[in-house]
């Protein structure tokens, strides 16, 4: 897999405390700290389940982004272009859905073959949403549209409409509905991958800090084992739709920050 001249990527994490475009419940701009604390929590070592040590050499933080008032995507779109300038590989941490717009955007002028794996119940492809093109119901139309990946492969979806349906034909999205997994096979890739796991993948008895509880969703374990199944180099990621205030007992920030580990340990063991 030329992973002899594979230079080592260098993770960096980015708090993203943004929820405006959030059309239901509002709350995920709390998440970044809370992920954190979870991450680093004496509760679990800083071990992945693949072996790979997470330290402070290995694993650095940016910290939470201070967003304007007005043009909250060009600043994320601007700092998310800067730590790739800088040789890191970003590891998002939101904020609604509707910020992987911006983040793509910035991977997508600096990397022409990028495949997307994006975990998520809802494929987050109409048009508009309620009047709003840049709702988190919209991020992968407006990437498509753009041109900013080369695939999208989605996986766990349990919510296709009839518009969505016809999105995904016209951008050739590759979607694996909840119903047909396992799709491990599906994930041995090639080249740059980004991958953009919405908590809300999960089935909410796993993950009850969502703003959509959609049942059926995924177990923790086979999230990590589709993760764990992807092939290709992971050069960035993002951890979306956390919303504390729906969350029980800090359960759902243990599961993201389990997730952010597992994202961590493949981005550094390749
Ligand atoms: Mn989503
Ligand atoms: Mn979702």
């Amino acid at each position: 897999m030329g992973s002899l001249h594979r230079k080592p990527l260098k993770p960096v994490l980015l708090g993203i405390p943004f929820d405006a475009h959030s059309s239901y419940l509002r709350g995920a701009a709390e998440a970044p700290p809370l992920i954190r604390e979870a991450f680093h929590c004496d509760s679990s070592n800083s071990s992945t389940e693949s072996g790979i040590e997470l330290g402070p050499e290995s694993v650095l933080d940016a910290g939470d982004l201070t967003l304007p008032a007005e043009g909250a995507f060009i600043a994320i779109e601007n700092a998310v272009g800067k730590l790739i300038d800088e040789g890191r590989t970003p590891v998002c941490l939101g904020g609604d859905h509707s910020i992987t717009y911006p983040i793509v955007r910035a991977f997508g002028k600096r990397f022409a073959d990028l495949t997307i794996v994006h975990f998520d119940a809802h494929p987050d492809l109409y048009d508009e949403f309620q009047g709003n093109r840049f709702s988190h119901a919209c991020p992968f139309a407006r990437i498509m549209e753009e041109g900013c990946a080369k695939r999208l492969i989605q996986l766990g979806i349990r919510t296709m409409n009839a518009h969505q349906r016809k999105q995904a034909d016209r951008f050739g999205v590759e979607v694996v509905e909840m119903r047909e997994l396992p799709a491990l096979e599906k994930l041995k890739l090639a080249g740059p991958v980004y991958v953009s796991f919405d908590v809300d993948v999960l089935d909410p008895a796993f993950a009850p800090g969502i703003s959509h509880r959609e049942p059926g969703g995924m177990s923790v374990r086979e999230a990590v084992s589709h993760l764990h199944a992807i092939t290709g180099d992971i050069v960035g990621a993002d951890i979306v739709e956390y919303n504390p205030k729906q969350d029980v007992s800090q359960l759902t920030a243990i599961v993201c920050a389990k997730i952010l580990k597992e994202i961590l340990g493949k981005m550094i063991a390749g």
